[in-house]
């Protein structure tokens, strides 16, 4: 007998699986994962907490939620049909209209029938005789499945402050990533935002017109560029579209997998004039290219970065009318670009209001929420509304909260104490069929071209191993060890692991996560995908697989 024979014969023993394959999550990852792994001829269930698809744009309601890489280079690309009567109406898309996106994606692939809807998994717990996962939902069903793949985002888990009082507040009170489905009245209410992340931007720059009083509580400022975002024309859809094979091409060339890609000049080969001439001008178009775009040494040389932060403080300083309030909102613990940019629309002109209120509370820290509003070391506030823009347990969070054991009980929670480790961002030793979509390690950048590679990538591992009857298929721990190595190596001398943010696994909010660590990938996406390209072509030799 063959190998093979002897793994059909084991199997053909085993009692049957409930599914070939079980995905966690369906947004933008679970649902292209769930197309691709259909077209196999895979019995496949996707288990989704909410009660529609979109995760991220699901979940992300909040007032102004919106992109910050172009719509058109953030869509799926499988699909021209799809590419082709999809018209994006902002080159910057809304929440809204993201989710409709989605929704017509579902729709169009008829996606939902096999996804399971109101449904979070609790806990995965891989068994050794069936090569198999039992997943267990938190209504207590159990179901078993010989692939896992988890599609749960890498800021999916949102986090609110440890202060004293939280529970305690008689107005309504919101995380921006639980916002609720039904319409908010903010009109005429005083409301505070804590946070001032890409999340508490975006909010406080669009709810501030309509509030009656708004009362911003500001931990750390961050660098923020103008976003710039307008409609789409018709004549300027048509380019998009005659376009699109240009635009994901591009995509595929740059560093993240945005449009943008750094310039190959550095900050100083050029002359004072000619760098503040294209700072100017980076300031002056739409999107990242002022992060993405810029000189190819300012997120890695102190003195590069000195320049275009010296140069957006002076934007800041122009656009806030009171020097004072200018000063706070300008960065003085990182330099810019060092922490995801947030972009903004007049963002800073709101502090030039009257109704709107900046608390640095880093100077006065909040002490209690209170029945009636906000309590800092300074003084006590009153609110109708408080909206946590607190942000998320970034990248490892979602994990943290299902039970994965793998082979011999061995918690992932466990294993990744001292930061995650991982084969290609993908895989793990000690549990095998589990393959992870945007997880740690992974390239993100424009985060759908990177889950179109990904979920690509992971159906032509399973594909082979279900064409070589193969059912079980593990990361070594030697090439855990070796990714591991590099994604560090990788992040030596980067200005923004030296800096605390979701990026570096830091969040004031839970227990344990205040060590800085490398979750993620800081490569570039060509390097990553060639890296994983060599493997598959390979065979995937570098996995043990029986
Ligand atoms: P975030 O960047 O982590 O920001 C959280 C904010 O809340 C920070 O200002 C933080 O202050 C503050 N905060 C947290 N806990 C606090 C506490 N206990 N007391 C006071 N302040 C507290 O989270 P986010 O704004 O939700 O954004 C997360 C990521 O989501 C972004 O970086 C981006 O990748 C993504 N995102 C994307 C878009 C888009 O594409 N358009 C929009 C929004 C978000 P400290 O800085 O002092 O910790």
């Amino acid at each position: 007998m063959t190998a093979s024979q002897q793994t059909s014969a084991r199997n053909d023993a085993k009692p049957a699986l409930d599914y070939d394959a079980i995905i966690i999550g369906a947004g933008m990852s679970g649902m292209y994962q769930l197309y691709r792994l259909r077209e196999l001829g895979m019995r496949v269930r996707v288990f989704e907490a909410g009660t529609g698809v979109g995760g991220t744009w699901y979940w992300n309601r909040y007032p102004g939620a919106r992109f910050d890489s172009e719509s058109y280079s953030y869509g799926y690309s499988f699909s021209k049909e799809l590419l082709e009567e999809w018209n994006w109406s902002e080159h910057f898309a809304g929440q809204p209209e993201t989710l409709r996106y989605l929704n017509h994606v579902a729709d169009k692939f008829d996606l939902r029938r096999d996804i399971q809807f109101r449904s979070r998994i609790s806990a995965a717990i891989y068994a050794e005789d069936t090569r198999s996962w039992e997943v267990t939902l938190e209504d207590g069903s159990r179901l078993h499945t010989r692939f896992l793949i988890t599609a749960i985002g890498p800021l999916s888990t949102p986090t609110m402050p440890r202060i004293k009082g939280v529970d305690m507040f008689q107005g309504q009170s919101f995380h921006t990533a639980r916002w609720p489905h039904d319409a908010v009245d903010l009109a005429g209410k005083r409301v505070a935002v804590i946070g001032t992340g890409a999340t508490g931007v975006q909010t406080i720059q669009t709810i501030a017109g309509s509030v009656g009083h708004l009362t911003v509580f500001q931990r750390t400022p961050n660098w923020c560029a103008p976003l710039h975002n307008s409609k789409i024309d018709a004549e300027t859809q048509k380019k998009i579209k005659a376009g699109y094979p240009e635009i994901f091409k591009r995509c595929q060339e740059t560093f993240a997998c945005f449009l943008h890609t750094p310039d190959p000049r550095g900050a100083f080969e050029v002359s004072d004039e000619e760098r503040e001439a294209f700072y100017e001008t980076l300031y002056s178009e739409r999107g990242f290219g002022i992060w993405q775009g810029n000189f190819r040494d300012i997120l890695i040389d102190r003195q590069a970065n000195a320049t275009i932060s010296d140069f957006v403080a002076r934007k800041i300083r122009q656009r806030v009318k009171n020097p004072d309030v200018a000063e706070k909102l300008i960065p003085k613990n990182h330099g810019f670009g060092t922490r995801r940019l947030p972009l903004e629309t007049f963002y800073y002109e709101v502090y030039n209001q009257d109704n709107v209120e900046l608390v640095d509370i880093s100077e006065t820290p909040i002490e209690r929420i209170t029945p009636k509003g906000i309590e800092t070391s300074a003084g006590k506030y009153e609110f109708d509304i408080i909206i946590y823009a607190t942000g998320f347990d970034a990248i490892t969070g979602s994990f943290d909260k299902i039970d994965f054991r793998g082979a011999g009980d061995v918690r992932l929670k466990d294993k990744w104490k001292g930061g995650p480790q991982t084969y290609l961002g993908i895989m793990v030793d000690g549990f095998p069929n589990m393959m992870m979509l945007m997880g740690p390690h992974t390239a993100l950048g424009n985060i759908p071209r990177s889950i179109e590679y990904s979920v690509d990538w992971v159906t032509g591992l399973i594909r082979f191993a279900r064409e070589s009857n193969f059912t079980r298929m593990e990361a070594t721990p030697a090439g855990v060890a070796s990714w591991t190595d590099h994604v560090k190596a990788l992040g030596v001398g980067l200005l923004s692991n030296e800096v605390n943010s979701w990026m570096t696994g830091i969040n004031s909010n839970v227990e344990g996560k205040q060590t800085r660590i490398i979750a993620r990938y800081s490569g570039s996406a060509p390097a990553y995908r060639e890296r994983c390209d060599e493997v598959a072509a390979k065979r995937y030799q570098e996995l043990a697989m029986a």
